[in-house]
């Protein structure tokens, strides 16, 4: 282990205390002597071991725990909270932040996280326990926007215009008075609704920007001129971030264009995108089974999400699995010494030949409802089907030789196929015929000779 990195991490507790996680143990703070702190093993009923630690260093252990570790109950507790600190430290979505927790979690951690509408509470919490922050609104019209949000970092008025409190369907409206005036001077207003990112009770959030091509034209100039990226951003009021893309795309001789982009968000984040890639290399799981696990895992994706997924973008395609008859070591035998004993005869002597078999017949019934679909715009003009509750089963035998073909035998309802039936009733009866009317010499195969 690197001995740069301490061994144990801290967290934070809701409650303002610490706890510790080492090697899969999570300890509860016990008290602080001096520069040491005392820890005591969160199963402290039961468990009696105990970690001294001073700076990021342990000094002291005292009993041996009494359970196993786990490895994947402390690595989820670190995520959580992670989302907890990033909850009351930024400003990102909760999507963000449950996602970038996500990216860290194995598989088997990611499936003892709690439900992605709970992790989404957690962060409401968090943010609605730091002072600053508002608390969630339950209606529009409860909406109240403090004095600091609605003014930027530098004091300059933000809220442009707020629809009002009356309004059933209010709207607010952010942005500069600089902002304005680019876009006043602007030919090219780009507009673009996001939908994730979107706080509860509002439908989405609409970006309205110009950086048409005069602003990026005149970005690249200066920066080709040798003006800082940062004086850039600054002089024509843009986001460093965009300056940067611009120039990195200008470098690679890219367009100065804007690129279409895709309007509806994609419901399959890269977490998910993994769970099915996994599912198609390993375990070959249904799209159906697919999306539970999805949901288990708190991604919302459907079965034609996997489906589409999987087919356009894994290239799998979906397949019946083969069913195979389950053959025993001595029918195998029997089966390989009936090949030898007769490969040796000719047409002549397979001419000799009878072949029977009896088979079932279903009467009213579809074999196989699957294959029973109708296309049709409403479901009223769809003729049914009559379902026999117990349908009738016929059981019928026959036989062919090459120069003779059986009557049919109907085998009656209830009646059990035993040696003595068949000698008597088939062999004696419908096959003798069959065989007269041949008149020759044959050898008689019934269908489980092997
Ligand atoms: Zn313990």
């Amino acid at each position: 282990m690197d001995p740069d990195q301490p061994s144990f991490r801290l967290i934070r507790t809701n409650k303002g205390g610490e706890k510790m996680l080492e090697g899969g143990y999570l300890y509860l703070m016990h008290r602080r002597v001096g520069e040491m702190t005392h820890w005591q093993c969160e199963q402290r009923g039961e468990c009696k071991a105990r970690v001294h630690t001073k700076g990021m260093e342990i000094v002291k252990r005292t009993n041996e725990h009494l359970h196993a570790p786990d490895v994947q109950a402390t690595a989820c507790c670190e995520i959580k909270a992670g989302i907890k600190r990033k909850a009351r430290d930024t400003q990102d979505s909760s999507h963000q932040i449950i996602g970038e927790g996500m990216l860290t979690a194995s598989e088997g951690t990611a499936a003892k996280l709690p439900k992605l509408d709970s992790l989404k509470r957690t962060i409401q919490r968090q943010r609605a326990s730091v002072l600053s922050a508002p608390v969630q609104p339950t209606a529009l019209a409860e909406l109240v926007l403090p004095a600091e949000y609605q003014r930027t970092a530098k004091g300059e008025q933000f809220l442009l215009y707020d629809s009002g409190e009356d309004d059933a369907h209010r709207f607010l409206i952010f942005g500069t008075q600089r902002n304005l005036g680019m876009l006043q001077q602007s030919k090219i207003w780009l507009a673009d609704g996001t939908f994730k990112t979107a706080p509860p009770l509002f439908a989405q959030i609409m970006n309205v920007r110009d950086h048409g091509i005069a602003v990026r034209s005149k970005a690249i100039g200066m920066l080709e001129a040798g003006v800082p990226l940062k004086d850039v951003a600054l002089r024509l009021g843009v986001g460093l971030r965009s300056i940067k893309r611009w120039w990195a795309a200008a470098k690679c001789g890219h367009s100065l264009e804007t690129k279409a982009r895709s309007g509806r968000p994609k419901t399959l984040n890269r977490a998910a995108k993994i769970v099915i890639a996994k599912s198609l290399e390993k375990r070959r799981h249904s799209t159906r089974n697919i999306a539970k696990s999805l949901a288990e895992k708190g991604y919302s994706a459907s079965s034609s999400t996997a489906y589409r997924h999987l087919t356009k973008n894994l290239g799998a395609r979906a397949f019946k699995r083969p069913q195979i008859p389950r053959i025993t070591e001595r029918v195998k035998g029997n089966r390989l010494l009936f090949a030898h004993n007769h490969k040796d005869w000719t047409i002549e002597d397979w001419r000799k030949v009878l072949w029977s078999d009896e088979s079932p017949f279903e009467l009213f019934s579809t074999p196989n409802r699957q294959n029973d679909r109708v296309w049709s715009k409403n479901g009223k003009d769809i003729s049914p089907v009559f379902k026999v509750k117990f349908p009738a089963k016929v059981m019928v035998w026959g036989m062919m030789s090459y120069r003779a073909l059986s009557e049919l035998h109907i085998i009656p309802q209830k009646q059990s196929v035993d040696a003595a039936y068949y000698r008597d009733n088939i062999l004696g009866v419908t096959c003798l015929d069959a065989i007269i009317r041949s008149s020759k010499q044959v050898a008689l195969w019934k269908d489980q000779c092997c």
